[in-house]
């Protein structure tokens, strides 16, 4: 697989440090609020990688923290007179709401801030011990004159960084560039014991801490929107390269930005979505569905056609699922007619085609053009009047297998006691046919009408979906 790292703005092929594994770090939500769509993209899109490194049969470590202390959490716990702890609570507890909907598997560790002041000290003190880092009124700062790779990532040299910074008044910096580390405490926040007194940790030195904690001080591959690039990814570079001496991340990857209507997303814009309004109206599988349509690294624009246009789509193939499915069950018996055989000899290309995309830096905008293709051959072979079983399951199979890859196309359980029931309805309903018994047959067609189930009457039998 190649990938594109930000580091040398190259694609280059991945190679994990031990074989077989993969050690991924990606850079979590502030829990202060619930998130919105441009933080859905990071977290679909890694979810993604991630996948399709298991897929590839790679044993993938993968980390997402979340930061549970900064400003906006403290802002946020005053507003509504309460701690901080119980804001971060009730929004990681709606982030995996959320996360569950949109198919973004649990990572394998996802730490929060608070629970890592220990590891954070740790770093701050090795920093300080070397060099890198001086103490000022209970602050702590990096000394980025000191470290010679800064600026390595964003390829920007110090010095022009420095030409476009300023120093905070209320700050104790020796440079513009410097970062806090550990800032002191102010009355009324919460803080922690540390050798500099009481006080919190800076945002960036929680991602050092985390990665080296749950991952080890050199990891696979790093990753976040890029807006983080700089200062927050430079800024981790610096602090875990300065205290471990080794290599951070032999991989940075980063995906392009979301927009709403053309615009920057904004509050004061008023085009500003979370996640949970944007699925109350297209459905949290829509919205998986646009960004995975898209290039990570492709700027995506967030519009009222855009999701129409993929729920649409989506749609496309969760009916061709749904039709080999039902097909799988109610096709012909016996061995695939020559043309089935010819078509499903063909299903290892289409995944062939599908791995070729998903390896050139996770193209995932191509790997879901072959999913169409894929659909657009079942389909039209499963049209026949006397398909076979044999046909159908391999078709969906294979559609299953690559639907799953992108964590598309799985009827949520709640739907799925819902499918039980309406089977149910339509057996009853064929019974009461049999029996002559038509006005109850057709109260009960009526019903389901009713909550939008179409009954279509099939060669195979009855076939049902949704209007
Ligand atoms: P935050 O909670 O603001 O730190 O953001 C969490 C993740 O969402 C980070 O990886 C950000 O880079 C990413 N992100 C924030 N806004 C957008 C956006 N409009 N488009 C794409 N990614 C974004
Ligand atoms: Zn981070």
């Amino acid at each position: 697989m190649k990938i594109f790292n930000t580091l040398t703005r190259k694609k280059e092929e991945f190679k994990p440090l031990e074989e077989g594994k993969v050690r991924m770090y990606s850079c979590g939500p502030t829990v202060y609020n619930y998130f919105h769509i441009g933080n859905a993209r990071p977290f679909i899109m890694f979810d993604l990688l991630r996948r399709y490194l298991e897929y590839r049969g790679y044993e993938v470590r993968f980390v997402q923290n979340f930061t549970d202390i900064d400003d906006k959490v403290i802002k946020k716990a005053n507003e509504e007179g309460t701690t901080y702890d119980k804001i971060a609570d009730k929004y990681i507890a709606e982030y995996f709401i959320d996360a569950k909907g949109l198919g973004i598997k649990e990572a394998t560790v996802h730490p929060k801030a608070t629970e890592n002041i220990d590891e954070i000290i740790d770093i701050v003190k090795t920093l300080e011990d070397k060099g890198l880092a001086y103490a000022a009124e209970g602050d702590v700062y990096f000394r980025t004159k000191s470290f010679k790779d800064y600026g390595k990532l964003s390829h920007q040299p110090l010095e022009d960084l420095e030409a476009g910074a300023r120093i905070d008044v209320r700050e104790h910096k020796e440079n513009p560039m410097d970062f806090a580390l550990w800032k002191a405490a102010k009355p009324g926040e919460p803080s922690w014991e540390s050798p500099w007194g009481q006080g919190r940790p800076g945002w960036h030195i929680e991602c050092s801490a985390m990665a080296r904690r749950y991952l080890g001080e050199t990891i696979d591959i790093h990753s976040g929107g890029v807006d983080l690039c700089f200062p927050h990814h430079e800024n981790e570079i610096a602090q875990s390269e300065g205290a471990n001496g080794k290599p951070f991340a032999n991989y940075w990857m980063h995906n392009a930005f979301l927009n709403v209507d053309n615009q920057k997303m904004s509050k004061s814009l008023g085009n500003f979505f979370t996640v949970r309004d944007a699925a109350a109206v297209y459905g949290y599988e829509a919205i998986r569905f646009f960004m995975i349509s898209a290039h990570y690294r492709t700027p995506v624009n967030y519009s009222r056609e855009s999701l129409e246009q993929a729920k649409a789509s989506l749609a496309r193939i969760n009916a061709s699922l749904a039709n080999l499915a039902f097909l799988s069950d109610k096709g012909a018996e016996g061995e695939m007619t020559e043309k089935e055989s010819a078509s499903a000899a063909a299903f290892d290309g289409f995944k062939q085609r599908f791995c070729d995309a998903m390896d050139d830096d996770l193209n995932s905008a191509d790997a879901v053009s072959v999913i169409f293709e894929l659909v657009k051959e079942a389909n039209t072979v499963s049209a026949e009047k006397d398909v076979t079983k044999a046909y159908c399951k391999a078709a969906l199979e294979m559609l299953t297998e690559l639907c799953g890859v992108l964590g598309i196309g799985q009827t949520e359980s709640e739907e799925d006691s819902l499918d039980k029931e309406i089977d149910e309805l339509i057996a009853q309903r064929q019974a009461a046919r049999k029996a002559k018994n038509f006005a109850e047959a057709d109260r009960i067609r009526d019903d389901l009408k009713a909550r939008g189930i179409i009954l279509e009457d099939t060669p195979q039998g009855v076939k049902w979906s949704r209007a």
